[in-house]
């Protein structure tokens, strides 16, 4: 493409969601790049990773819909790329049985009729042999959950995007943005024109904002509340189980491994001495990893409100990547002006208003 190509769309950020956006708009036969700033792949964002968990137990019917979609997608390029992105293991869910969200994730199995198998204290031991079910405890297994082996799969959307025709500049990092009825989009190796742009760019989504005088209620968290703990294969180190803490501290996305505070691990090796009495609860790898959150914790799929050829996705809120496929299918809707299929209300900026700061 020579430098005075006007593409139809330019996507930013080239992790799952990015990816996927891209992806859809070339099935479209829209001339789309994809910019990345770090070379890829990388592991600076929030997509890298062998390991990512899909399920269905969403209480709220907007993400339930989307999640019978969301199967058949991955199953789709799968497919059509010829590799193995998901694994079913089955989710094992355990937690005190009068919490809240036990109760709320029992019930919304059942209310989605999503197959599943209630475990009781006297035949858990059985089933599970090798987990200490705590006093007081339930535990359900949600049969259809599993996992998506993540850098495969945004390697897959890209791979599949470049088959269709689309462009990816990695080592190009945005640094303008100027809106018009041609958006263009500087970056460290070229400036680059298209008829739209999509802002898919993870923990740095506000740095790109700026330059287009808005500023969304964003905080980007080294790892979300209270002790939230879950784990699942770990591919990348046999013979290790990787055990996951559901919270964090904010961070800056440029200096995330300055965090010094560890008492998540404390609250991690206390977690794995009582419940799974087999494991050494010495960590043998530490990893952290980035989660941009909204206030209420579900994402932003919308247009700029100011220019409505630039669409925004963001605030994937730490369970975003199961959606990537589906996200990416809404993203290139948007972007082309087209009806989204699904309700997109619950993911609108302006559920925000004051928390919005905006310069327009
Ligand atoms: C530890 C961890 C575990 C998780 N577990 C699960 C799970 O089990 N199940 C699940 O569904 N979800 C999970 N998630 C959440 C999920 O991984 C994220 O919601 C998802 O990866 C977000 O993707 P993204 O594309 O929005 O962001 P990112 O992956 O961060 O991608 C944004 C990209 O934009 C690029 N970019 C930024 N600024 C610029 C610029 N100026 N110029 C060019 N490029 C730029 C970045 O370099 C980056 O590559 C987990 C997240 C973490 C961190």
């Amino acid at each position: 493409m020579s430098a005075d190509t006007v593409y139809d769309c330019i996507v930013i950020g080239a992790g799952v969601q990015g990816s996927f956006t891209a992806y859809h708009l070339a099935k479209k036969n829209k001339k789309t790049l994809l910019l990345e700033q770090f070379v890829l792949p990388h592991s600076r964002g929030s997509s890298h990773g062998q390991t990512r968990v899909i399920r269905k137990a969403y209480d709220q019917e907007f993400y339930a819909h989307m999640l019978d979609e969301c199967y058949k997608l991955w199953a789709q390029i799968e497919k059509e790329a010829g590799v193995r992105l998901y694994r079913q293991t089955g989710l094992l869910v355990m937690g005190p049985e009068n919490s809240r969200y036990y109760e709320l994730v029992k019930n919304t199995l059942q209310k989605n009729k999503v197959p599943m198998v209630a475990l009781t204290r006297e035949n858990f031991s059985k089933h599970i042999p090798l987990v200490n079910l705590d006093e007081g405890h339930g535990a359900v297994v949600e049969i259809p959950a599993g996992i998506l082996y993540a850098d495969r799969a945004v390697k897959t959307a890209q791979g599949q995007f470049q088959k269709l025709g689309g462009v990816i500049r990695d080592n190009a990092m945005v640094t303008d943005i100027k809106p018009g009825p041609l958006v263009t989009v500087v970056t460290s190796s070229g400036v680059y024109r298209a008829k739209s742009l999509v802002i898919t760019a993870g923990p740095w989504t506000n740095r790109l904002l700026a330059h287009t005088g808005l500023e969304l209620p964003l905080e980007t968290e080294c790892q979300d509340t209270k002790e939230h703990i879950y784990g699942l294969p770990s591919n990348e180190y046999p013979g290790l189980m990787k055990v996951c803490f559901h919270a964090g501290f904010e961070t800056d996305p440029d200096h995330r491994d300055k965090q010094k505070n560890t008492s998540d691990i404390d609250i991690l090796q206390r977690y794995i001495a009582r419940c799974f009495p087999g494991l050494d609860p010495q960590p043998a790898v530490v990893e952290s990893c980035l989660y941009t959150l909204t206030p209420d914790r579900n994402f932003v799929l919308d247009h700029h409100p100011a220019y409505s050829n630039i669409v925004i996705g963001a605030g994937f809120s730490g369970h975003g990547f199961k959606f990537g496929p589906i996200i990416g299918k809404l993203l290139s809707e948007l972007s082309l002006g087209e009806v989204p299929s699904y309700d997109l209300s619950p993911f609108k900026i302006r559920r925000f208003h004051e928390k919005t700061k905006s310069a327009l």
